[in-house]
């Protein structure tokens, strides 16, 4: 009986203090952190903290939410035939379309030597010439087109990632151009009557002469074309592939024909060519001589084994970028990510055992001070 008592005894007492405990514990800690974690994001946890991912989240959100699903829709053919202009497409079409007044393109046959400005490759339909170096282009219809009708030539970017941006100069070539279009990159020359135009809504940029019928004994009229900038050329083109449309045109803007090339501006025209022309021919022929050479990885004796993906990874990231950004909060901002994976990096090369570790040792007191365990009673209290 006694003991039993001293049990009881021993519960009530106890029991109370314990759950009161809890009780403590649970408001203190698990609620408030619970409310605190943003819904809805799983991956990147231990970015979300400090708040630093959500401001690099920020772009793509409003890029997905703002995109046009119509973007990359073009108006249909015949919607150009009702007699009014018809408003500039998003994405300038550039399929070849002879129409009824057939119309076709030449250039001459300029061969691949090295001093060639420029030439053009049947095999590739592209061209290739030097920055402001003229080309002759000619044009050839079936009959003669209506009065009034016009050429007009614009420029567009080769690959579906970057076909939204609008091609232009860049800064450097522009700033030292006094004339009232700079910014464009093709110029027709030796015409009096070009006329430069930049699309209100597109902000895409061309250039129209008027159709002028053959001279007598020709078959075909003659446009100069020259393009104002290399395709490397930073702040510009970028490397970035281009085409060039050449379209024939109603006076009302309606498209009659057109005609599209690639381009390539660069130093050597001629070699260029000739490189580009025998890889599509080793291609064709199944000879796929430079690929197999990248994809397969030289042996590494000194390291860890690594996946094929990740040593040619690892060669494309040995290029070195340059990035301009507007803003030095924005630059500190980008600079510590950057910071932080060249640390990443270091600490990957010299091998996983030297990773800087995170220790969850309970902070020390400070020096004459004993740390203070539950239950115990302070002296001074
Ligand atoms: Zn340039």
């Amino acid at each position: 009986m006694d003991d039993q008592n001293l049990d009881g005894l021993h519960l009530t007492q106890n029991l109370p203090l314990s759950q009161d405990s809890f009780r403590e514990l649970w408001e203190s800690v698990v609620t408030p952190s619970i409310s605190t974690i943003p819904a809805a994001t799983t991956e990147n946890q231990e970015w979300r903290p400090d708040g630093q991912m959500d401001m690099l989240l920020l772009p793509y959100q409003v890029l997905s939410d703002g995109f046009d699903e119509n973007l990359f829709e073009l108006p249909p053919e015949s919607e150009a035939r009702d007699g009014v202009t018809p408003p500039a497409s998003t994405v300038p079409v550039t399929t070849d379309y002879p129409g009824e007044y057939s119309f076709q393109l030449r250039f001459q046959k300029s061969g691949t030597a090295k001093s060639v400005t420029s030439t053009f490759s049947e095999l590739l339909n592209k061209l290739y010439c030097q920055l402001a170096k003229t080309t002759p282009v000619e044009v050839l219809v079936s009959k003669e087109p209506p009065q009034g009708a016009v050429l007009r030539a614009t420029a567009v970017y080769k690959k579906t990632e970057h076909v939204a941006d609008v091609v232009r100069r860049c800064p450097h070539h522009q700033n030292e151009d006094t004339a009232e279009h700079r910014s464009h990159l093709i110029r027709v020359e030796g015409n009096q009557r070009a006329q430069y135009f930049e699309d209100l809504h597109t902000k895409r940029q061309s250039v129209t002469v008027p159709y002028e019928r053959p001279q007598l004994g020709s078959e075909m009229t003659t446009i100069l074309l020259s393009f104002m900038c290399n395709s490397s050329c930073m702040g510009g083109m970028n490397r970035r592939p281009i085409l060039a449309i050449l379209t024939l045109e109603s006076p009302d803007g309606l498209v009659l024909g057109r005609r599209c090339f690639e381009v390539r501006v660069c130093a050597c025209p001629g070699r260029d060519r000739k490189t580009e022309e025998e890889n599509n021919m080793k291609t064709q022929n199944g000879t796929k001589q430079t690929k197999k050479r990248k994809s397969t990885p030289a042996p590494d004796t000194t390291s860890v084994k690594k996946s094929k993906s990740a040593s040619s990874a690892e060669e494309e990231d040995k290029e070195v970028f340059v990035l301009h950004i507007r803003g030095r909060e924005r630059y500190e901002m980008l600079k510590k990510i950057h910071d932080g994976l060249e640390l990443l990096d270091k600490e990957n090369k010299t091998g996983p055992k030297s990773k800087v570790s995170v220790k969850s040792e309970p902070p020390l007191p400070s020096s004459g001070k004993r740390l203070l365990h539950r239950g115990e009673r302070s002296d001074s209290e």
